[in-house]
Formats: structure tokens, sequence, C-alpha cells
């Protein structure tokens, strides 16, 4: 029998759904999002979902309004550099507000614990919206074939 995970890997595993949900919300009609921190147009599938405040925190860990599409370079080696850390900022806060993003800093500290049900359920939310939206998109593609 598999080894049951724990709630932190549980955390993870809805974090990677949450990512990919993201893109898919913020996916035109070709299933093409933009990166928020240099705007270039990747599918959402070489698309990433990158976190304003750093994954590292749980509070903030699977918050929608702390994930949106970036590109690998953005998301990765580009990270590090400080001109990405502000673009991110800039959105956060002409997106949401100053007050909102002030928000996130504070309760990123705020140590956020879920049971195993309630892990379950937003797992379930996420899987479901996300078939929703891929079904979407995978329709698209069956009828340009036709
Ligand atoms: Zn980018």
């Amino acid at each position: 029998m598999a080894k049951k995970k724990t709630i932190a890997q549980e955390v993870d595993a809805a974090a990677v759904l949450l990512q990919k949900l993201v893109r898919l919300k913020a996916a035109d009609e070709n299933g093409y999002c933009q990166c928020v921190t240099c705007g270039v147009s990747k599918h959402w599938k070489e698309s990433q979902g990158g976190h304003f405040i750093s994954r590292r925190y749980t509070a903030t860990k699977i918050l929608e309004e702390n994930i949106h599409p970036q590109c690998y370079g953005c998301n990765g080696p580009k990270a590090k550099d400080g001109t990405v850390t502000i673009a991110y900022t800039l959105f956060m806060q002409d997106t949401y507000g100053r007050e909102f993003v002030d928000e996130l800093q504070r309760i990123k500290h705020i140590p956020k614990k879920y049971t195993r049900d309630e892990i379950a359920d937003i797992k379930k939310e996420y899987r479901d919206q996300i078939k929703i939206l891929e079904g979407g998109f995978a329709f698209g593609e069956f009828m340009e074939g036709m």
C-alpha cells in the first residue's frame, strides 16, 4: 500500500493544482496567457503559476490571488533579479490595491493549518474547475482540426 501523504505534501499537491488552474483561467481562447512580470505571451501549458509571496509560506501558498501566470524565466532564473520582484509587486498593487498587498505581507507569517478533509475538499474543487476549463480547450482544438 502506498504511504499516506503528510498534510504538508497534500498542501503542496493542492498548490500544484492551483498553479495549473490560474493559468487555465487566465488563458485566452487560444490557450495563451501573459506573464504578469514581463508580458510575454505563452501557451498555458508552457507557462507557470508563479507565487507573489514565496511558496515557502503556507498561509499564502494556496491563495488564488497570490498566484499568476509567469514565464519560465521570470519564475525561475530571473526570479532572483530584483526587477521581477518589482514588476510583480506593481502588478499586484495595480490589480488588488496597495492594502491587499500589505495584508499578504502581514498574513504570510501567520501559521496556517489544514485538516486532511479541508485539503481534500480544496483539491477536489480545483480538480473540478480544471476539468471544466481543460475540457473547453480540448473541444476548441477538436473543432479546429475538423
Ligand atoms: Zn516573464
